[in-house]
C-alpha cells in the first residue's frame, strides 16, 4: 500500500484533531466542535471518521487529516506526512530527498546535543554550580524539561566525545554548530562550555539550535553590554547553519501556539528566560525575539 493511504488509514482523525479542538459527539460517527479556522461561537466545524474528513461549514475548510496537520501547524505536506507516519508507525522514505535527509541528520544531532546537556545538568556532579543558579532564578524541574534546559560542562571536549560515541562524525556536530576543529591537532572542541544550554526550536518543536548563557546572576543594569570580562559573550548563539538563521525563530513559538491561538494574540518578550519565567506565572501565550 502506499505509505500516504497507510497512514491515513491507521490515522484515527478525531483523536489527531481532538488535540487541537475540543470535539463533541454529534451523531453517528461524527464530532463537532468550534473551528481552529475562524472565530465562531457555535461550532460548525465537523470531524467525520468513517470518512476521515473534517469540514467547516462556516468558511468551508475542510480536508483529510494532512491537510489539517499542514494547515494547523503549519507543515507541507512531506513534513505532515512525515509527523503522521512517525505517529502511527509508517515509514515514509519515498519522499525524502538529500537535502531533507541532511536537514534530518542535523535536528538528530541537535536533539541529542539537548538532551546530552539535560541530563548533565540534572545529575552530573559537575553541574552543581549550574543548578545552583537554575534554582536561584527560580526555575522548576518541569520547566526545565518543557524547555528541555540543560548545561555544556567547562570541558574542552565532553560532548565532541560523546557524539563520536554515538556513532557521529565529526563533522556532523561541527555542521550543526555544537563543535569546532581544533586549531592545532585534529579532532574537533566543544563550542559551548561552562553555559546553560537553551535549545532554540522551530515551530514543530524540532531543536535547531542553541542559547548558551553564562551562568552569572541577572545584570541589574540593562544598559552594561553584552560582555562578561572572562567567559565571553553572556549570550552565544548556535552560528548560521543550514538549520538555523538568526531572527528566523521566535523562541517557545512551539510551547506558545495553542495559548497564541485562544488569546488571539502573542506576547513578545525580549529573552528567552522571560518566556520561561512567563510559563512559570501561567501565561503561555508568550515569545521571545531572540532566537
Ligand atoms: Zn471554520
Amino acid at each position: 500500500m502506499d505509505p500516504k493511504d497507510e497512514i491515513k488509514q491507521k490515522t484515527d482523525i478525531a483523536e489527531l484533531i481532538a488535540g487541537y479542538v475540543t470535539l463533541k459527539p454529534a451523531g453517528m460517527a461524527s464530532f463537532k466542535g468550534l473551528c481552529p479556522f475562524h472565530a465562531e461561537k457555535t461550532p460548525s466545524f465537523h470531524v467525520s471518521t468513517d470518512k476521515q474528513i473534517w469540514h467547516c461549514f462556516g468558511c468551508s475548510e475542510g480536508g483529510d487529516c494532512f491537510s489539517f496537520l499542514m494547515k494547523i501547524e503549519g507543515m507541507d505536506f512531506p513534513e505532515a506526512l512525515r509527523h503522521l507516519g512517525e505517529k502511527v508507525g509508517v515509514e515514509v522514505k519515498r519522499f525524502d530527498s538529500a537535502a531533507t535527509n541532511d536537514r534530518q541528520r542535523l535536528i538528530a544531532v541537535n536533539e541529542l546535543a539537548a538532551r546530552f546537556f539535560r541530563k548533565v545538568l540534572s545529575d552530573s556532579p559537575a553541574a552543581e554550580k549550574a543548578r545552583s543558579y537554575v534554582a536561584q532564578r527560580g526555575i522548576p524541574e518541569d520547566l526545565l524539561d518543557k524547555f528541555g534546559i540543560g548545561y555544556a560542562p567547562d570541558s574542552w571536549d565532553t560532548l565532541s566525545l560523546f557524539l563520536a560515541k554515538k556513532g557521529y562524525r565529526e563533522g556532523d556536530g561541527e555542521h550543526a554548530g555544537l563543535t569546532q576543529r581544533r586549531k592545532q591537532g585534529s579532532g574537533t572542541i566543544d563550542r559551548f562550555r561552562n553555559r546553560l544550554m537553551i535549545p532554540l526550536r522551530d515551530q514543530h518543536g524540532n531543536t535547531v539550535g542553541f542559547t548558551g548563557r553564562v551562568l552569572l546572576p541577572a545584570l541589574t543594569n540593562p544598559q552594561l553590554p553584552n560582555t562578561t570580562s572572562q567567559d565571553g559573550p553572556k549570550y552565544m548563539n548556535t552560528p548560521e547553519t543550514a538549520l538555523y538563521r538568526k531572527g528566523e525563530i521566535l523562541f517557545g513559538l512551539d510551547l506558545a501556539k495553542q495559548a497564541i491561538k485562544r488569546a488571539g494574540y502573542a506576547i513578545v518578550v525580549e529573552g528567552n528566560l522571560d518566556v520561561v519565567a512567563s510559563h512559570k506565572a501561567g501565561v503561555e501565550n508568550v515569545v521571545a525575539s531572540s532566537g
